[in-house]
């Protein structure tokens, strides 16, 4: 299990998670951030993101479900690099999320 980032991060990007991370596993995209299979569950970034898009992945709302099967998928991409500040940012979301309109 992982925490999930959902919708509200997409366009925001402020970063303010990664900060917070004790195992730099939160790895920037090209719209939104990913806490990927390196994820600990600590749940220290949940109450710091300023838009209340992280979600532990059994609590995330269920207009955002998605976003749980994108963010395994995203996983699987990535790997397991050992740290954000090796390899951030990321080119690429997922298809899904490149698509995704927000409303905003
Ligand atoms: S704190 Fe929230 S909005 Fe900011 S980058 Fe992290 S998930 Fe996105
Ligand atoms: S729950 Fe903990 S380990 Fe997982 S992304 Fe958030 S701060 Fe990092």
């Amino acid at each position: 299990m992982t925490h999930v980032i959902t919708e509200p991060c997409i366009g925001v990007k402020d970063k303010t998670c990664v900060g917070e991370c004790p195992v730099d596993c939160i790895y920037e995209g090209k719209r939104m951030l990913h806490p990927p299979d390196e994820c600990v569950d600590c749940g220290t970034c949940e109450p710091v993101c300023p838009v209340e898009a992280i979600f532990c992945e059994d609590d995330v709302p269920g207009q955002w479900a998605q976003f749980t099967t994108e963010n395994v998928r995203l996983s699987g991409q990535l790997g397991s690099p050992g740290g954000a500040a090796k390899t951030s940012p990321l080119p690429y979301d997922t298809g899904y999320l490149a698509s995704y309109v927000t409303g905003r």
